[in-house]
């Protein structure tokens, strides 16, 4: 039985678009006859970073579908729609305004996903002098204390190491007291390329054609965010428990057992063969696009990790790609939460390499004729998606050559992805891509030549630059900053043992070969810093 909307709750549960999860630690105790939801669509999180429309449509729509459910149960949910003429635009003056006019007794929210809002929420909740209670988000198998007692002490903090605490503990893909196949990490077994033959036929991902809340709220996205990046022309995300559920159970049948062998190749389709499947196939290959359903919290990482191991156990896909599978959630997802809690709001700041150059111009529509990167950049703002290994290795990989400031790389991963949320975002892009942590997340820069991708994938075929060369017309430009990155810190990588291979090589460059390398790379820059920007 729910109570008159008007009336004065006892508690105002607050959720925000990335905690769409009836299970969370913000319902425990929730009473619907004196308690109610509250929920804010407000335009601040779509333009705090010039958001792609298919990420701010991806929240809006799960929240309202989330109110909806909630609204069937007979919970008051008191929601701010963008559209309503009152909206103030920010959480401060939604917040404001809604318990001005209900005064609750307390307000109750379970930690928010970025230290930004959650500082927002407590100081707002203290001009107000409202009492607050933060509650733990359990949606994680480890919590933020327990990341800081695994941290405490150790000089470096390896994802690998904490990983092997986690398949303990958890006792996921364990035999007794020993990881399942005798072995914690079969690597050796994944990543393989693709070939010259392709990916062959490819089981498409499940869609979902946007039902008519969705369709309202991508007809409001295109008006209101008319000149944010993007397209929502192919929006098909699961926007709710079930269809999340269902995109895992199509994923287990069909993309894991290829996972761990395909996770880091990357292919492109011919043009001819560029129809909507065609495309579809090739942006998301054996990947599970998992990521935006997990982090918006419709889909709990506890039975995506044990489906993935039930499938192993059952003969239904192989251990080298469940394993590969799992250490991506157990693994990393939890490791790189651990070291944002661990270490914001001094982490947004890092910039070891002091790294200054503006981000490309094309970053933000695709329009450069290196092909890795036109496809790249064009699939994400056809899709709002790319692979972990097309945002490391190539538009990461580049932004990182090339010497791009890590704060405006950040921005524009926070922008451009459907999954992007600042917890799991920030820490992959200032840590593992960028190196601005100085080797805080990763132990050496993830840097190569254009070789790298000739060898992961097709991109090279297509493309007027040949990633042998570092000098000359033809040069592929990842090849020359390549080399003109280790010019430039060959100093500060000279203390990393895992550079010792890389720098032996520079060392055989004759000193005419260096000039030119430098030459070239600092033309490319003042280009780059010139082209007009949208
Ligand atoms: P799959 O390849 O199918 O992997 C399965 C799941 O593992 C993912 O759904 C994801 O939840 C998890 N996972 C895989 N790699 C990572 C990782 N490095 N860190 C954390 N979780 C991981 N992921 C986000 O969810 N949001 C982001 O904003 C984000 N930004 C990134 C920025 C950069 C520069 C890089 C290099 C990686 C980023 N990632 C981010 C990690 C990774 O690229 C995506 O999680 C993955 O590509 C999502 O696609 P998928 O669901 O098909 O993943
Ligand atoms: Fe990219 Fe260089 Fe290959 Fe062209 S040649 S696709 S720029 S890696």
């Amino acid at each position: 039985m729910n109570f008159h909307p008007q009336a004065r709750p006892r508690h105002l549960v607050l959720v925000l678009g990335d905690q769409l999860n009836q299970d969370s630690a913000a319902f425990d105790g929730f009473d619907p006859a004196c308690d109610a939801v509250w929920m804010a669509e407000v335009a601040e999180e779509s333009t705090h970073v010039w958001s792609h429309k298919a990420r701010i449509a991806m929240f809006l729509s799960a929240m309202r579908h989330f109110r909806d459910a909630l609204r069937a149960q007979g919970v008051t949910v008191h929601y701010r729609q963008l559209d309503d003429a009152a909206n103030t635009g920010n959480f401060r003056g939604e917040l404001t305004a809604t318990v001005s006019r209900l005064c609750p007794k307390r307000l109750i929210w379970v930690e928010a996903g970025e230290w930004r809002v959650q500082t927002c929420l407590e100081s707002t909740a203290r001009a107000l002098g409202v009492d607050f209670e933060v509650r733990p988000d359990r949606h994680f198998l480890c919590s933020r204390e327990e990341f800081a007692r695994h941290a405490r002490g150790r000089k470096q903090l390896r994802m690998e190491f904490f990983y092997r605490e986690m398949r303990r503990k958890h006792r996921v893909l364990m035999d007794g007291d020993e990881p399942a196949g005798g072995a914690w990490n079969f690597d050796a077994e994944n990543r393989e390329a693709f070939g010259k033959e392709g990916p062959g036929d490819l089981q498409a991902p499940l869609a979902f054609a946007p039902d008519e809340l969705t369709r309202e709220v991508l007809a409001l996205v295109e008006k209101r965010f008319a000149n944010h990046p993007g397209s929502l022309a192919r929006f098909d995300w699961p926007m709710t428990p079930e269809q999340a559920r269902a995109s895992l159970d199509d994923f287990v049948a069909h993309g894991l057992p290829h996972f761990g062998r395909y996770q880091d190749a990357m292919w492109s389709g011919t043009d001819a063969a560029r129809t909507h499947a065609a495309l579809r196939q090739h942006a998301f290959l054996h990947h599970s696009r998992l990521s935006a359903a997990m982090n918006l919290k419709l889909l709990d990482p506890r039975v995506v990790v044990a489906e993935a191991e039930r499938a192993y156990r059952q003969g239904r896909a192989p251990l080298p790609a469940v394993e590969g599978f799992i250490r991506q959630i157990l693994g990393w997802r939890e490791y790189v939460r651990g070291i944002y809690w661990q270490f914001m709001p001094g982490y947004l700041e890092l910039n070891e390499l002091q790294a200054t150059e503006p981000l490309p111009a094309f970053y933000w529509t695709g329009d450069t004729d290196l092909n890795c990167l036109r496809h790249v950049i064009g699939q994400t703002l056809e899709f709002g998606y790319a692979h972990h290994i097309q945002r490391l290795m190539v538009t990461g990989l580049f932004a990182l050559l090339l010497g791009v400031k890590p704060q405006a790389v950040h921005e524009w991963y926070l922008a451009m992805y459907v999954d992007a949320v600042e917890w799991v975002e920030l820490p992959n892009t200032l840590g593992m891509s960028q190196h601005a942590d100085g080797g805080l997340m990763a132990s050496k820069p993830y840097v190569a030549t254009g070789k790298y991708i000739q060898r992961m994938s097709n991109y090279c075929a297509g493309c007027r630059f040949d990633p042998a060369k570092s000098t000359g017309d033809d040069a592929c430009p990842f090849t020359t900053l390549y080399w003109d990155f280790l010019l430039r810190h060959e100093k500060f990588l000279a203390k990393n043992q895992r550079m010792t291979m890389q720098l032996r090589n520079l060392a055989r460059l004759e000193a005419t070969t260096r000039r030119s390398i430098r030459k070239q790379a600092e033309k490319m820059r003042s280009a780059l810093a010139s082209a007009p920007r949208s």
